[in-house]
């Protein structure tokens, strides 16, 4: 099985990997910021409780997303492995999901992280946020609250994987098609 952790910080260009990763391998992506989404839409009372962080572009509480992630490992229990997308984003939610997966016999693969500087990725999300609809694509202030959280609270999770012999960094910026081979590359050798 193949399970592995998509890295980087906001705009880094997860989502366009991820969907290129899970049409070669036929992985089930779980993204926490889509599921969060999908819960505002729904108007659910965590949607509304987690909207009002993620329009301050705060992470929400470790324990609402381990138990996004824990219903949807127990759902899909017949899958070829996970892609994890926008989640650990703390080293608590690492050492958690790393016991989910082993009640399930399973573990990480590998941490592959997509290395982009901040000035692009403010560009490349005040960009995104053209077409996205996303509310907090479309303000810098809150773009930079965004960078500086996954700064201080998701960048160490690298380490994390580090430790484990699990982590891979590649540059984030070039063409989509040369990042997706590197990814390949990493995947085939991991
Ligand atoms: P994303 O779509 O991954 O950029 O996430 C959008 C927002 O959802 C983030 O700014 C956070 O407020 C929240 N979020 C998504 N995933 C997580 C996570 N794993 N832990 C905490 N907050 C998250």
């Amino acid at each position: 099985m193949l399970n592995l952790v998509l890295f980087g910080p906001p705009g880094a260009g997860k989502g366009t990997q991820s969907a290129n990763i899970i049409q070669k391998y036929g992985l089930i992506h779980l993204s926490t910021g889509d599921l969060l989404r999908a819960e505002i839409n729904a108007g659910t009372s965590l949607g509304l409780e987690a909207k009002k962080l993620m329009d301050q572009g705060i992470l929400v509480p470790d324990a609402v997303v381990i138990g996004m992630i824990e219903n949807k490992l127990n759902e899909n229990k017949a899958a070829a492995g996970f892609i994890f997308d926008g989640f650990p984003r703390t080293v608590a939610q690492a050492e958690a999901l790393d016991s989910l997966l082993a009640s399930h016999d399973l573990s990480i693969t590998q941490m592959i992280a997509l290395e982009v500087a901040e000035e692009e990725l403010t560009q490349r999300l005040l960009e995104r946020g053209k077409s996205s609809g996303r509310p907090d694509d479309q303000n810098e202030e809150l773009i930079r609250k965004r960078v500086q959280e996954y700064t201080e609270k998701t960048a160490p999770v690298a380490g994390y994987y580090a430790n484990q012999g699990k982590f891979t960094g590649i540059n984030g910026v070039g063409e989509i098609e040369e990042i997706f081979d590197q990814i390949l590359s990493i995947i085939e050798r991991s």
